[in-house]
């Protein structure tokens, strides 16, 4: 991860510490932090939020480098953190039954190289996975995912037929699963926002399929955002949020951007936690995300 955030390191991590290593931080100091969040894209909303906090605590006491950097890394986990509520903070399938992730995303931010990396690191970790071929609006994204589940050692389930319904793809993936016993079927969906109502429409049948075919199944509804995109990926995020009933958030292509703050803004705006962070383009390229990590590879 610190090699993936490298960009943003770079950026935030030679100015944070000529503004805080000075001495105790001042008004002077607190202010240049805050542009240094807004230029990390961490979003107007969090910034307030950690430059009150900050300031509150200058009010009372001296903040040494020392103290000032811990105060703020505690200040950026919280954030990060505050989405998990009642779930763990590790997102893993249940083993020995069968779990559902619907993974969605805009084309282009990534979602079928994500699609790869999660089978692989899945089967990697001992289950039985499987991929359903379910975006089969453009041919070439099923094409694609099959590469990916080569690569990843992992069956894919496609209907070859045009324009082939997703429900149905989906439909006779579950039972491909069910007899297979699978533990982790990823169902690659549709990526276009051009029609919101469309779109809509397409999730929820999904959605009912599951609900009948799969009762018994973990659900999970994972959102991809491309990191190098910025605060117009949270624009996108929210027509999905309205649409497929997220329950969390893949983090793509951190690599390519020195705003990774971003990550705090999706977590403040969204309120979902982000599950996984890619920072490359190859099989392995996929993480779970830890908010300790991510601050520490940001600051430390
Ligand atoms: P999709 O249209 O959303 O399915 O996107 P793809 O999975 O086809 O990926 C689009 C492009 O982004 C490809 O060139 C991928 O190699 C690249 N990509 C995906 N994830 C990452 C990542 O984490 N880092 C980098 N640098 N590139 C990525």
């Amino acid at each position: 991860l610190r090699q993936g955030l490298a960009k943003t390191r770079r950026s935030v991590l030679n100015q944070l510490k000529a503004i805080v290593g000075q001495g105790p931080l001042d008004e002077r100091a607190v202010t240049e932090l805050e542009t240094l969040l807004l230029q990390a894209d961490v979003g107007v909303t969090v910034t307030d939020w950690v430059i009150q906090q900050i300031q509150a605590q200058i009010r009372q006491e001296a903040l040494p480098p020392e103290l000032a950097l811990k105060l703020l890394s505690g200040l950026l986990r919280q954030v990060l953190e505050r989405p998990y509520q009642h779930h763990a903070p590790n997102l893993t399938p249940v083993p020995g039954q069968l779990n559902i992730w619907l993974i969605t995303g805009v084309n282009g931010v990534g979602k079928t190289t994500t699609i790869g990396k999660l089978a692989h690191l899945a089967t990697k970790s001992g289950y039985k996975c499987l991929i359903a071929a379910a975006d089969t609006f453009r041919a070439a994204a099923v094409e694609q995912v099959k590469i990916w589940g080569e690569r990843a050692g992992v069956g894919v389930v496609s209907n070859p037929s045009a324009n082939a319904d997703p429900a149905a793809v989906v439909f006779d993936a579950i039972g491909a699963a069910q007899s297979r016993g699978v533990e982790l079927l990823l169902v690659d969906t549709a990526g276009r926002l051009q029609n919101k109502q469309n779109l809509m429409a397409e999730l929820q049948k999904v959605r009912r399929i599951i609900d009948k075919k799969a009762v018994n199944a973990t659900v999970e509804s994972l959102l991809v955002l491309d990191a190098t995109l910025g605060q117009n990926g949270l624009r996108q995020a929210q027509v999905f949020t309205e649409a497929a009933n997220l329950t969390g958030v893949i983090l793509t292509k951190l690599d390519g951007t020195a705003r990774g703050g971003i990550a705090l803004a999706i977590t403040q705006e969204l309120g979902l936690p982000i599950r996984f962070v890619g920072a490359g383009e190859g099989l392995m390229d996929l993480r779970p995300f830890s908010s300790y990590e991510f601050v520490e590879a940001l600051m430390g």
